[in-house]
């Protein structure tokens, strides 16, 4: 929901509350900020992945229980952050813990199948609605499996993708994930743009760019590129860029015209999925491709991935022309995991609880953008949910550019000092609620929103 009177926001006196925000943060983590300096010496940058340093400083997370988090300094957090979307089951839920110490004596690793792959399989199928699942470690293994699979069935090479959208950090994926607008072309014929430097720009010649919610655009580029296209990869609601939903009819189009130009169609479900619904974006938006792409909810924590398929696209994995390989795969610790995530903790009833908790931040944050008539709206979807400080509806990456990040940073340290761990890098990210989360959890986030936009409606 758009807000309809906006007040303009003042962006130098946005540039001071950011600054008084860093100056009050500082303090309470001394003993991460030193302890990045420790890090840096052995560990390249101080941390395990590139995204987990960011402004204004990294913080080192020691302990998680239910909905909180514990950082180096002894500081707790209402964790919105939830470790990139994974943890809708909340830290240390005792399922998890039961689960994981009763495999843990009879051994974590065999790389020979165990009989917990085909229940983790079968629940996968009730939610997904494609028949045939192979297991992997991250989201990252699921698309880049995903790819080779379209290719193989199609004997095709080149891929779709949507401008804007992440499917995890391999050469054939890793193209106009945020470009800068400099480098972007123009609307009709975006660029494709290789992501980071050590992408050979052969990878992006393999792959056309089109915008999100527009079914011209891919029309016309499936047409331009008839029987050359193996599939088309796309996030059914865009997770990194705030959210951006799929207008009605969007998915439906996609997936009639894709049909109708033989291109399989992958949905990128590793944010989506068990998340927005219990069955993902498949359930909530209600179209069916012809792949489903899966990881972090999964697990219940621990490193997990899979890719569902139909039976046509795994035929010749089955027949054994091609190999999805890999030495964790179905590990059995992360399908122990899997199994009490999907089975026992991620029921049905769970998103009841999760689409109350989003009801509570939703309304309390419409209630403090409507009083302060901030240029913004709120979105959420079962355990994700992203304020948009924008006054009109953000519909691709495009619109997305324009949204001035300093207002997504300030509000990411108002919450930081206020007791609320969100993602970094937060004008990308949402958040994620668990189902440990509790009403008093949600208020606290309304709460220091509406302190947030207080404080900018005294800036405008
Ligand atoms: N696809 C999407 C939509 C993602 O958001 C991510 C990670 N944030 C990935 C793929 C990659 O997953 P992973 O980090 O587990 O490799």
């Amino acid at each position: 929901m758009a807000v309809t009177r906006a007040a303009e926001i003042d962006m130098a006196r946005v540039d001071e509350l950011i600054a008084e925000e860093e100056r009050a943060l500082e303090p309470k983590q001394p003993k991460s900020i030193a302890f990045h300096e420790v890090a840096k010496k052995h560990v390249a940058g101080g941390v395990a992945s590139s995204w987990q340093d960011a402004p204004p400083h990294t913080v080192y997370v020691t302990e998680g229980k239910g909905s909180k988090i514990w950082d180096l300094d002894g500081n707790e957090y209402v964790d919105y952050h939830n470790g990139y979307g994974v943890m809708v089951v909340g830290h240390a839920h005792p399922k998890i813990v039961k689960a994981v110490q009763e495999r843990v004596p009879k051994g974590t690793h065999f790389a020979q199948p165990g009989p917990e792959i085909v229940p983790v399989a079968e629940n996968l199928v009730e939610r997904f609605k494609v028949p045939l699942w192979r297991f992997g470690n991250s989201g990252t293994e699921a698309t880049l499996d995903a790819v080779r699979l379209m290719r193989a069935a199609s004997g095709r090479d080149l891929l779709i993708k949507i401008e804007g959208t992440y499917h995890g950090h391999h050469d054939s994926l890793m193209v106009s994930v945020m470009p800068e607008a400099e480098d972007i072309g123009p609307r009709e014929h975006p660029n494709s743009v290789p992501q980071t430097l050590g992408l050979p720009q052969a990878f992006a010649d393999l792959v056309r760019v089109v915008p999100f919610n527009d079914l011209d655009a891919l029309d016309r580029t499936l047409t331009e590129n008839e029987g050359r296209v193996a599939g088309m990869f796309i996030e059914p609601a865009m997770m990194n860029a705030g959210i951006i939903p799929p207008e009605p009819g969007y998915l439906e189009g996609v997936r009639e015209i894709t049909k109708r130009h033989g291109v399989y169609l992958a949905f990128d479900e590793v944010k989506t999925g068990c998340s927005v619904a219990w069955g993902g974006a498949v359930e909530r938006w209600g179209v069916q491709p012809d792949i489903v792409c899966l990881a972090k909810v999964i697990g219940g924590g621990l490193p997990c991935g899979a890719i569902g398929a139909t039976e046509e696209l795994m035929a010749r994995v089955i027949s054994g022309d091609m190999d999805l390989q890999g030495t964790f795969n179905g590990n059995p610790l992360t399908m122990a995991a899997s199994l009490a995530t999907l089975t026992e903790i991620l029921t049905p009833d769970a998103y009841d609880h999760l689409e109350h908790l989003n009801t509570i931040l939703a309304d309390g944050i419409n209630s403090a953008i409507d009083r302060y008539a901030l240029p913004a709206y709120v979105l959420t979807f079962g355990a994700k949910g992203s304020v948009i400080y924008s006054p009109t509806p953000v519909r691709d990456y495009r619109d997305h550019l324009k949204v001035d990040e300093r207002l997504s940073y300030l509000a990411w340290l108002v919450q930081q000092n206020r007791g609320v761990f969100k993602s970094p890098w937060a004008k990308t990210e949402t958040w994620t609620i668990g189902v440990q989360h509790t009403d008093a959890d949600a208020q606290l986030y309304v709460d220091n929103f509406t302190e947030l936009a207080s404080m900018l409606a005294a800036a405008s």
